[in-house]
């Protein structure tokens, strides 16, 4: 099914070359409102049908079990992490799909390098691992706060990028993406988050911490995605603060990057043609 696209929508090709970042991250040149000629009802038809092309693609990367594809999501609190996964992914079949969140690290992954465990949920053959945050908060979060001297965490950058590019040889697609909130929509999000009952629980306290040093952790964010987008595992700045906008713009990245895998259904046993079941 083709996707109803209105004259005014860009075509794929351009809004995939809008979000994704070759050279500089133009962070404060983007528009984490914007909405590129969408508006909700058009955007959610155009969702569907990205959906079910999505759904076939899925199908076709698992029977054909060759390759796989890595999705890294990235973004301050309350940019819509969580609800991504929640209304992009769950639309593929789930025994296909292995989420990822990377918190906080355990005593015994501090006593590692920060890959460690971070590799052994890359996605397996056929698979499409989500990464909800990932190896890039060791040079974010881990930045701002001074949690290593500068002179570790500056290295990281090329473990990083030959780290990604490991996967990729070795048949892992790996796509990342940030997701740009603005610092006025998260201070609503986080006065939504203390009001209702059923989202306090996600309101930490140290959230506030982060969010004071927001110009420190886009300049972070900045030199992490530009030093870290290549051909082969680039990012992509998801404008978020409306969030039909945003899972329109993730699932034409994923099938962007699918539909260049191009999996296939293996070839059938020979002799089918002749089986009669009984
Ligand atoms: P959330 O995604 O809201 O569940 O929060 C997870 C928290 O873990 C965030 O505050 C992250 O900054 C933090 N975090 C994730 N990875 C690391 C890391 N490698 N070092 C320190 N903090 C981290
Ligand atoms: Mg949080």
């Amino acid at each position: 099914m083709a996707a109803h696209t209105s004259p005014d929508d860009p075509s794929t090709k351009e809004l995939l070359r809008a979000l994704r970042v070759d050279g500089s991250a133009d962070l404060d040149r983007r528009d984490p409102r914007e909405t590129f000629g969408w508006d909700k009802e058009g955007a959610a038809e155009v969702f569907a049908a990205e959906m079910e092309a999505l759904v076939d693609l899925q199908k076709r990367l698992f029977a054909d079990g060759s390759n796989s594809l890595l999705f890294v999501l990235q973004a301050m609190d309350a940019a819509g992490k969580d609800s991504t996964i929640r209304s992009v992914f769950s639309g593929l079949n789930p025994a296909g799909v292995d989420v990822n969140p990377f918190g906080v690290p355990t005593e015994e992954e501090r006593a590692h390098d920060y890959l460690w465990r971070i590799h052994h949920h890359a996605p397996a053959d056929g698979r499409i691992g989500v990464f909800n945050r990932s190896h890039y908060e060791d040079v974010l979060v881990v930045r701002v706060k001074d949690l290593v001297p500068a002179k570790v965490w500056r290295k990281r950058y090329d473990h990083i990028r030959n780290f990604e590019q490991l996967l990729t040889d070795e048949g892992t697609a790996v796509v990342k993406v940030f997701l740009q909130v603005s610092r006025d929509e998260q201070k609503e999000r986080f006065e939504e988050r203390l009001q209702r009952p059923d989202k306090r629980w996600k309101f930490r306290a140290g959230d506030l911490d982060d969010r004071a040093l927001w110009p420190a952790f886009m300049e972070a964010y900045t030199d992490a995605i530009e030093k870290t987008s290549t051909d082969d595992a680039p990012w992509y700045v998801v404008p978020a603060d409306r969030k039909w906008v945003r899972n329109v713009c993730i699932a034409k990245i994923l099938r962007h990057h699918l539909d260049e895998i191009d999996p296939q259904y293996p070839d059938p046993e020979d002799g089918l043609d002749d089986i009669v079941v009984v």
